[in-house]
């Protein structure tokens, strides 16, 4: 068992990745996380991550967590690490011939809806299967579909917390099964943020991405 200690108040154990969670935070913090070894940052903002990478150091990994709109994959094609919010096979698309144009392999995960809040993004279960059978997933060879990626209900107890996040870890098991059982690379949970990632790491989660318990102030 390894642990990650950022902060006394976040501790990873056993071997999830540590997503650190920069949106609105100014480079001098990021920086201090930085200076404790931490690597992966993740952003939702295309136009803030695109600032800051360049003033930041330049072996930082890059995700984006948030919604990202198509007409914004070109401006990330060339660094990003893995998109942790694709909901469409549109979107897969787009990042796949962005990749391909900078000659390289973008890691993503499939965002899917686990909250009762009708306004998260994400795909619904049924839905994602259906794309997935319908389709050309196979052709995206420049995308490497790594897992997947959901939310939790923000306003919600422990239990129901505990429930979508064991619902998100059986649909991964059933997209392995299913549809990628030939792919090794299928191997992410991104679940669990400041408020339930202790949960999250419970229920399974190999990726949390946790802010404001890592950035206080
Ligand atoms: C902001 C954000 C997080 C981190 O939230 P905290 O509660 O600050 O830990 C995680 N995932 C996504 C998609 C986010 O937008």
């Amino acid at each position: 068992m390894s642990f990650i200690t950022i902060k006394s108040t976040v501790e990873i154990e056993n071997n999830a990745t540590l997503v650190a969670v920069s949106k609105t935070r100014s480079n001098d913090q990021i920086l201090a996380i930085y200076n404790q070894g931490q690597r992966i940052f993740g952003e939702n903002r295309v136009q803030e991550l695109i600032g800051k990478k360049d003033a930041l150091p330049q072996d930082i990994i890059w995700h984006i967590i948030g919604s990202l709109q198509k007409n914004k994959v070109k401006f990330i094609a060339p660094f990003i690490e893995m998109i942790h919010s694709v909901d469409s096979f549109d979107l897969a698309k787009t990042i796949d011939k962005e990749a391909a144009k900078n000659h390289r392999k973008i890691k993503v995960l499939l965002q899917v809806k686990i909250a009762n809040e009708y306004t998260k993004q994400g795909f619904d279960i049924e839905d994602l299967i259906l794309s997935l059978k319908n389709e050309d997933w196979s052709s995206l060879k420049n995308i490497v579909i790594c897992g997947v990626m959901g939310m939790g209900t923000l306003v919600a107890n422990d239990v129901q917390t505990r429930s979508e996040f064991q619902n998100l870890n059986n649909h991964f098991n059933l997209l392995k099964l299913q549809y990628f059982s030939n792919n090794p690379e299928f191997k992410e949970i991104s679940m669990g943020m400041s408020g339930d990632y202790e949960i999250a790491l419970e229920e399974g989660s190999t990726m949390v991405r946790i802010g404001s318990a890592l950035f206080q102030d």
